[in-house]
């Protein structure tokens, strides 16, 4: 039984045109509205995947179960469709719903100022900036695997499988599993440079470190989850998959591969 409900809506009229319908039944059902997350113990999230990735940003990626109504493009996160707002509430209440648990990436970069840390649950890029090329060198327990030379690399968790990763030709992963993925974007291939035209997949718990060679020392941008921060005097970035986890609302008959078939119009 859910006491205290967040809801969380993206700007877009269509969203915010849901909320009102949703406050109304939780009332009726006797669940209070909650300000932020620490104080509910179920979320509804209205919007789009970016919706998503902005709420778990804003409140410091809460692991309460989250409950999407997606009003997006894709919805991969997002289970419920906008249709069935005003039923939302009785199924959540009424349970027979499933929990998909997303562990996060975790990531922090070595700079001569000091270490920073990010979060993310689809995806972190390393680039140079938003044009150059990037030389970067791929560890993965100490050993090293190529010297990277092109825009950047994706590292993606099975739940970003699907986002940036997909687009420069990673692989779909399904989201029982748990792995990390780290896939290239433009990588050059010249009598100069060798880079892996491909992805690699490495397990969790272990130490994936990706540093500037050469001239590159010194500045990088470190995206997460499409959220852009210029680093200077960047040293290195240590990735793992975070003990941490964001929890997603599921029907019980949820389908991650007849999702993938319906979303890519397949
Ligand atoms: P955005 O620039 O507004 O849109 C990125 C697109 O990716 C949206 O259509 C979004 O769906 C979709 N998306 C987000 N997470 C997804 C997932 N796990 N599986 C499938 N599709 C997903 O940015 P945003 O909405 O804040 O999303 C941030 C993400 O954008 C990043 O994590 C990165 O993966 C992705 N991105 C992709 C590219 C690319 O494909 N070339 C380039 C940069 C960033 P909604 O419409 O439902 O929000
Ligand atoms: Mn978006």
């Amino acid at each position: 039984m859910i006491r205290k409900l967040f809801i969380y809506g993206a700007r877009s009229q269509k969203s915010q045109s849901l909320i009102p319908a949703l406050e109304a039944s939780a009332a009726d059902a006797g669940i209070k509205i909650a300000k932020n997350p620490e104080d509910a113990d179920m979320a509804v999230c209205v919007g789009g995947d970016g919706t998503l990735l902005r709420m778990l940003r804003e409140y410091g990626f809460p692991e309460l179960p989250i409950a999407g109504i997606n009003t997006g493009h894709l919805g991969f996160f997002q289970e419920f469709s906008a249709g069935e707002a005003d039923r939302i509430v009785g199924l959540l209440n009424e349970g027979g719903l499933s929990i998909q648990r997303h562990r996060l990436i975790e990531a922090s970069a070595r700079t001569s100022g000091g270490e920073r840390r990010f979060m993310a649950l689809n995806d972190i890029v390393v680039r140079r900036n938003a044009s150059g090329i990037v030389h970067l060198r791929l560890s993965v327990d100490g050993s090293t695997v190529e010297q990277f030379s092109g825009d950047g690399l994706v590292i993606s968790s099975p739940a970003g499988s699907t986002a940036y990763n997909y687009s420069v030709g990673g692989s779909i992963v399904d989201p029982r599993t748990e792995l990390l993925q780290i896939a290239p974007i433009a990588p050059m291939n010249t009598a100069s440079y060798r880079s892996l035209s491909s992805g690699i997949i490495v397990p969790p718990g272990c130490d994936l470190v990706v540093a500037p060679e050469g001239r590159y020392l010194g500045k990088a941008l470190i995206v997460a989850d499409g959220n852009t921060n210029p680093v200077e005097d960047f040293e290195g970035l240590s990735v793992r998959l975070s003990e941490k986890a964001v929890n997603v609302v599921r029907r019980a008959d949820y389908d991650f591969w007849g999702k993938v078939r319906d979303k890519f119009d397949l």
